[in-house]
């Protein structure tokens, strides 16, 4: 990246050599990200981040189909949709949000009753952020495409780590990003299946496709497209390993620590995301005595974390406030190893029984 911001620093659309060779770089990741997800490089739009890439999907589409007025998508969606949502719902626009089980598996004959003629489109998550519940994209689309409804996909938390075919799912938009694989902060991309009608995102230049105007992030989108690369070439092997360890962390947890709750569904999840109830505690507390420790976590999502408000997706899940409150998110990641595991399993085990003795003993 660092050689685009210093040498290569001429601009793409510039047909002086070094702005030629920030082109062919550009083109060259945009192959490389096409290809991990088995799409074709003029499918592949670069955006600033995944959540333009959610807004340019259900704006782009709301916007081509003016006939069609309404638009579906889940109770437990990131907030870069659940609020393009409600956004559109402000303007006019009929808005559904179909709920989830206890596991966060949306319900496929909800579904089916309010997919119509009317829909513009589905939009609903590959694997969720909190609690990594993966959702039946094929029964959807196959619900959808009894419609004729077109459908996409927020796969920021699937692209790169598990196997992933924009045709085997049979979606038509996909929304990825750079950061959430290694890559860099502030860009994404958008697959939108050829010949899919879709309003341009930002007016302006020739820039991707003229459906994203504006001069390229070069440097980010070469960065982006070398994440993926390695994302591909690690995949096979580190997510046997991940999975490995996610396993024998989420086993450790469950016969280490009594009274918790396993939040997501046991079957169809991305294992590297592993989320707990710790009951009779505050997550918060539990959080700042792990970084005391060097170990990081999350409560609920990263975004809620400021507001008091428990998380809409756990809300979704059924919980109780108390469940959602003691909540806690671990993501196992690339940079995890065995040590790491047998650290968290050691220390949290102790975090949580002094602080339920404090608790206890305060009440
Ligand atoms: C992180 C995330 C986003 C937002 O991506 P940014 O690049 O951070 O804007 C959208 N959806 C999901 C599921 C995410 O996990």
């Amino acid at each position: 990246m660092s050689v685009f911001l210093e040498q290569h620093y001429g601009n793409p659309s510039s047909l002086y050599p070094i702005g030629r060779d920030a082109k062919e770089s550009i083109t060259e990741a945009r192959e490389t990200i096409a290809e991990a997800m088995g799409a074709e490089r003029s499918e592949i739009i670069f955006t600033g981040s995944g959540t333009e890439s959610d807004n340019f999907a259900i704006k782009g589409i709301m916007e081509a189909h003016p006939e069609k007025n309404e638009l579906i998508t889940s109770a437990i969606e990131h907030p870069a949709v659940i609020e393009t949502a409600l956004y559109m719902r402000k303007l006019g626009k009929k808005v559904t949000f179909i709920p989830v089980d206890e596991c966060g598996i949306v319900d496929l004959d909800v579904l089916e009753k309010k997919v119509t003629q009317k829909t513009a489109l589905v939009s609903i998550m590959h694997a969720n952020n909190e609690i990594g519940t993966l959702q039946p994209i094929k029964e959807i689309v196959h619900i959808a495409k009894k419609k004729n409804v077109l459908v996409h996909s927020d796969a920021v938390q699937t692209f790169g780590k598990i196997d992933f075919d924009v045709h085997k799912l049979g979606v038509d938009l996909v929304s990825v990003s750079a950061h959430k694989i290694y890559g860099p902060k502030g860009v994404g991309a958008l697959y939108i299946k050829k010949g899919t009608e879709i309003h341009p995102f930002v007016h302006g230049g020739h820039q991707e496709g003229r459906l994203r105007a504006g001069t390229e992030n070069t440097a980010g989108i070469v960065g982006f497209g070398e994440a993926a690369r390695i994302a591909a070439q690690l995949l096979k092997k580190d997510k046997k390993r991940l999975d490995y360890l996610a396993e024998q962390f989420k086993k450790g947890i469950e016969s280490r620590i009594s009274d918790i709750k396993f939040n997501g569904s046991e079957k169809e999840r991305i294992k590297t995301t592993v989320n707990f109830s710790f009951l009779r505690l505050e997550a918060e507390a539990v959080l700042l005595a792990l970084v005391t420790k060097g170990i990081f976590v999350s409560t609920g999502s990263a975004c809620s974390e400021d507001s008091d408000d428990v998380s809409h997706v756990l809300t979704a899940i059924n919980l109780t406030p108390e469940q959602a409150r003691s909540c806690i998110r671990f993501s196992i990641g690339r940079f995890n190893t065995e040590d790491d595991i047998k650290t968290v399993l050691e220390e949290l085990p102790k975090i949580i029984e002094n602080l339920r003795s404090i608790s206890a003993g305060s009440i």
